[in-house]
């Protein structure tokens, strides 16, 4: 196959949803379509006692649950699939929005008896400021949920996004009859067994199928049909593209109904490997000298060998395995040979990739985040990670004195992979950490514990609301408790807000302080 052929397939992606929305139940449904398992029910250990093979760290095994995202690939029809796993619950982290960078699109799904909720809000952000195209997957429609017309203008007004129902819900819970296919113009009848049966429109019009059409429900459905196809958005494909209009599915995971057909029609519309941005232009994926990225690093998967898999994104070019590529930031040069691609169940050797895909590389603690790997004789680098506002923060300590060097080490070598933010406190220099999830300190304790032998204190200063100042200077004077003046790893200064009212009680009487949400700036992007 040619090379522009196997790139044009890969379709790399993550699922983004609020704990308990279905995301686990949604992917074990693609990997059961994409012949990765042949039983339902197997993915996560929290229910079945039985752990995936993406449950490396110790920690990971203590709880159950896992730490960092992992990536499961396969091939699916004409298609070649990544799925990028981006934990959801406490285990949310700096990690779960790096990986948001190394996607194409995303699928969200949505709980239609919640609606939209905080996790969803956050993620959904970090996807729309990098124009990735956003697919939504109404799921639970065998429950008796909000209603669908709420549901897309809660997503409209609260996340900001125009939808486009690709298809509509008869009826809800017990009253489910099936979804309205505006897409591909057919409907499909939920019978309850996993069947799907499908009535094409003529038929329904016909008279063909009472029990469906003189259900009451069918009717006020309809309506609602007619609403939208009078008054609501125009299915655009460019618009899609940009992440400007998001393509709405109704369905149920668990039922498996309306699984298929938003697969397939998912895949038809994401979008095969994009362009990236580098200090030398946008690098397409049909551009091919090899070069590409590490989001991620993951370390000690093995205790005894102190490993660590760097998880790369190739942009452009082919990977073989054994290519030599240099590390771009130290010019060095190294020998791609242990490389793995990630199933559901193991971790295999990979020998060629391709743009799209995702590569787990041995790292003899040569890499860092956001290094580009490149056969290419020209240094290029690829735009740098953002770094993603925390919201918890804590002052941390050495608990033994003696150990003050380990430790500053340590904090050092964590903060560096990106595994927590550090900050110092302007008036007295302490330690302040920032994360973006609970975990990332157990993580953070846990590993200086294991790796560095040191034992630390941590104060807890709770929530707070990151503001980075635009200023050269600050009076210090101005700065309290609630309003924490510190210095980011960069040496730039930022605010730690007690909380909103702190926030703009702050901002009004200070109105020459520019404040900046690394959210909202251009920084981030
Ligand atoms: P995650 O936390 O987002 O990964 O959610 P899970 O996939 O673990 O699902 C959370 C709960 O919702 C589980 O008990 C699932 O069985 C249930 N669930 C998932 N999809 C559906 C659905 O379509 N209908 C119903 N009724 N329950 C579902």
């Amino acid at each position: 196959m040619a090379y522009i052929d196997e790139v044009l397939k890969r379709r790399t992606f993550a699922i983004i949803s609020h704990p308990d929305a279905g995301k686990t139940t949604m992917t074990e449904k693609l990997l059961y379509f994409g012949n990765v398992i042949r039983e339902t029910g197997t993915v996560k250990g929290k229910k079945t006692g039985k752990y995936a093979a993406s449950d490396w760290m110790e920690i990971e095994k203590q709880r159950g649950i896992s730490v960092t995202s992992s990536v499961m690939s396969f091939p699916y029809d004409d298609f070649y699939v990544n799925i990028l796993d981006t934990p959801g619950h406490e285990d949310f982290s700096e990690d779960t929005y790096r990986t948001l960078t190394a996607v194409d699109s995303v699928v969200m799904i949505i709980d239609s008896t919640k609606g939209v909720e905080p996790q969803t809000i956050k993620l959904f952000k970090v996807c729309r400021m990098r124009g990735i195209p956003i697919f939504t997957f109404i799921n639970k429609l065998d429950r008796e949920g909000k209603d669908p017309l709420e549901l897309l203008s809660e997503i409209e007004e609260v996340l900001g996004i125009e939808s486009y129902p690709m298809n509509w819900p008869i009826g809800m819970g017990k009253r489910f009859l099936g979804i309205y296919d505006r897409y591909n113009e057919e409907f499909v009848h939920f019978n309850g067994n996993e069947d799907e049966e499908i009535i094409s429109f003529e038929e329904l019009e016909n008279g063909q199928h009472p029990t469906i059409t003189e259900n009451p429900v069918y009717d006020s459905s309809k309506e609602e049909l007619l609403l939208l196809d009078e008054a609501g958005n125009e299915f655009d494909v460019e618009r899609v593209a940009k992440g400007e209009l998001t393509p709405v599915f109704f369905g149920s995971a668990l039922a498996n109904f309306g699984v298929e057909t938003f697969f397939n029609t998912f895949l038809r519309f994401a979008s095969p490997p994009k362009p990236r941005k580098t200090n030398l232009g946008l690098i397409p994926p049909e551009e091919e000298t090899f070069s590409g990225y590490i989001f991620k690093i993951q370390a000690n998967m093995n205790t005894k060998h102190r490993d660590r898999i760097a998880f790369f994104r190739v942009c452009s070019g082919k990977f073989e395995r054994g290519m030599s590529v240099s590390i771009t930031r130290t010019n060095k040069s190294i020998k791609l040979n242990q490389t793995q691609q990630f199933m559901a169940s193991s971790r295999e050797t990979v020998d060629v990739a391709y743009p799209g895909d995702i590569i787990g590389i041995y790292d003899p603690n040569v890499y860092q985040i956001g290094d580009t790997l490149t056969e290419g004789k020209e240094n290029i680098h690829y735009q740098e990670l953002p770094a993603f506002p925390p919201e918890i923060f804590r002052k941390v300590r050495v608990k033994n004195v003696m150990k003050a060097k380990q430790f500053r080490k340590g904090i050092e070598q964590l903060v560096q992979e990106g595994a927590i933010q550090l900050y110092k406190q302007e008036s007295n220099e302490e330690f302040i950490l920032g994360a973006v999830g609970q975990l990332q300190y157990e993580v953070f304790e846990y590993r200086l514990q294991a790796e560095y032998n040191v034992s630390v204190e941590f104060t807890n200063i709770g929530n707070r609301i990151p503001r980075w100042i635009g200023n050269k200077d600050v009076d210090p004077r101005l700065f309290d408790s609630r309003s924490l003046l510190v210095r980011d790893r960069h040496d730039r200064l930022a605010v730690l807000f007690e909380n909103d009212f702190t926030y703009r009680y702050f901002q009004d009487k200070n109105k020459d302080i520019e404040l900046i949400d690394l959210m909202e700036s251009n920084d981030y992007k």
